[in-house]
């Protein structure tokens, strides 16, 4: 049996290790002419296997999500543990500035910085996703990254239509990194102009104090009654106080940003998001107050 190295601050190796992927590795790159980076700095925060956040999500998405116990035994099906011995490490990748700039002058397309950071961004959160498993497993500590585990599956809720096995947004609420907002995107201390991932590994960490109660906390809508500004951003009228029409969304995403990416950047993928409804907003880069509203 392999030994656990002892890590004096797990919180902060794991921080340490994400961060200096994120800041130093040559792939977190967009690509593009001038190799600018995808994300900016990132932010990291943790939450325990037997948070009851947890089996909330899954009483309101549907039984087949997964708590961070479920995904870590289908992973290690020998291994017998309880869900206080694991901890869901999370984190939020910002996007640059650049690609926020140009993204908030468009109106009806992504712009093509944008449109980069989904394709080249995910790839590189998908490397950083199996460099974080690689670093506890090296040390000892078994871990598993949900959204790139062969029992991964996209599902339909009842409730909410689009699911899946796991959501890294989330899971990054559930580690005190953000809340929803009307659009359905998570805004975070950096914002809702970014991306997360997230990690299930067999060790103990201190869980990150979440600030909110509430999971509408950050959205001045749902808080104030009111902004809305994510309404008239979406080019297909997909966000309306109601909330965020997926459908609608995800055909306007499937339909017609993909075939224009690939016409207009020679950029070739499966799903992009247009991300209007991210940019141009007061909770773009930051939790959003009164005073940011237009
Ligand atoms: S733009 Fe306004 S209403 Fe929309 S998610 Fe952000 S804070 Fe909420
Ligand atoms: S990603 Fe684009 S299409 Fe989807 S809700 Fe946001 S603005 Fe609308």
């Amino acid at each position: 049996m392999k030994l656990n190295r002892q890590i004096e601050n797990p919180a902060a190796w794991m921080e340490t290790t994400i961060k200096t992927f994120i800041n130093s590795s040559p792939e977190n790159s967009l690509k593009n002419k001038g190799n600018d980076r995808v994300w900016a700095d990132p932010l990291v925060g943790f939450s325990s296997g037997n948070n009851p956040l947890y089996q909330e999500f899954k009483e309101h998405i549907g039984p087949f999500y997964w708590t961070p116990l479920e995904i870590f035994t289908k992973t290690f099906p020998r291994l017998k543990v309880r869900p206080h011995e694991l901890t869901v490490i999370s984190w939020v990748l910002p996007h640059i500035e650049t690609t926020k700039s140009d993204n908030r002058k468009q109106t009806v397309y992504p712009a093509e910085r944008w449109v980069r950071a989904r394709m080249f961004g995910e790839e590189v959160n998908e490397k950083l996703r199996s460099h974080v498993v690689a670093t506890l497993q090296e040390a000892g500590y078994e871990a598993v990254a949900p959204m790139l585990s062969p029992f991964f599956e996209r599902k339909t809720s009842e409730r909410y239509g689009f699911a899946s096995t796991w959501s890294e947004r989330h899971a990054t609420y559930a580690s005190g990194l953000g809340t929803f907002g009307l659009c359905d995107g998570l805004i975070t201390p950096r914002g809702k102009a970014m991306r997360c991932g997230s990690v299930v590994a067999r060790i103990k960490i201190p869980p990150t104090k979440r600030p909110y109660n509430d999971h509408h906390a950050y959205c001045l809508f749902f808080t104030k009654g009111l902004c809305g500004e994510c309404i008239p951003r979406c080019p297909v009228w997909a966000i309306t106080e109601a909330g965020h029409d997926k459908v609608k969304c995800g055909n306007y995403l499937r339909s017609v940003v993909v075939d224009y990416a690939k016409s207009h950047f020679g950029l070739e993928g499966e799903a992009y998001g247009c991300g209007l409804c991210q940019t141009g907003v007061p909770c773009e880069s930051k939790i959003p107050t009164e005073y940011d509203l237009k």
